[in-house]
């Protein structure tokens, strides 16, 4: 069966900063899924976690300038969610892009899996599923998830193979292996606060903005 043609990626995160994990996973699933882009989504007020520290300017900055290196490869940066007030649901995200590409093209919810295993915390969870797939990232240092119902909510829709995923679009959760990489946003926030060098974990572009604007370099803008 040929893919669907119109395969959207959705990758959302806090991105506070973005960095090389967020990247390659992000490659990756592209093209594992055969989508014509992937779209990368800033929250800007995220309902289950602490506020950022980097203000949604700086982060959509960042974002921005570490995709504008990635155009090519069809990585986009969406700022979707800044034009709405309250907490950024993901729910409301998805209603908004099925709007937008239409009920036949596939959209494929990305996330890496420590976000997934506490996925039955959002908003109107089990309503994911009904506009769109749902892909989930391994990640090192993160095995299954452990709750109950997460558990059975992916034991229910998980697809066996890709090619499930372009038959209907929306329904099914996939778990990919992709490049194991331990970076995150935290550690890097951490070894800016202590002056520790961050090379290869970020792209340049988002090194120097950092350094420009004297990001996280206080307890408070850290921990
Ligand atoms: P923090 O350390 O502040 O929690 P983070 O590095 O987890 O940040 P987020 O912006 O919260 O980054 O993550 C956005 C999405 O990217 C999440 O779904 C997360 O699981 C996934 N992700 C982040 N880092 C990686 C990585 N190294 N490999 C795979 N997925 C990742």
């Amino acid at each position: 069966m040929p893919l669907r043609p119109h395969g959207i990626g959705l990758f959302g995160g806090t991105f506070d900063p973005i960095h090389v994990g967020h990247l390659r996973t992000a490659l990756e699933l592209k093209q594992a899924f055969n989508l014509e882009e992937m779209r990368m989504i800033p929250s800007a007020w995220p309902p289950h976690r602490l506020t950022p520290f980097g203000s949604v300017n700086h982060r959509l900055k960042m974002l921005q300038l570490a995709l504008s290196e990635q155009v090519e490869q069809g990585l986009i940066a969406d700022d979707i969610e800044l034009g709405r007030s309250g907490p950024s649901y993901t729910l409301d995200t998805l209603s908004e892009i099925r709007a937008r590409v239409g009920i036949e093209a596939s959209i494929c919810l990305c996330l890496g899996i420590d976000s997934f295993a506490d996925i039955n915390t959002w908003d109107k969870w089990r309503s994911l599923l009904d506009i769109a797939h749902i892909v989930v990232a391994k990640r090192p240092g993160w095995g299954e998830p452990k709750n109950q119902e997460v558990l059975e909510f992916m034991k229910k829709w998980r697809a066996t193979s890709i090619k499930q995923f372009h038959e209907a679009p929306a329904g099914k959760i996939f778990i990919m292996k992709t490049t194991p990489l331990r970076i995150s946003s935290t550690e890097i926030r951490s070894a800016l606060l202590k002056k520790e060098p961050t090379s290869c974990l970020l792209p340049d572009t988002v090194a120097n903005y950092i350094k420009e604007n004297e990001l996280y370099q206080k307890t408070r803008d850290i921990l």
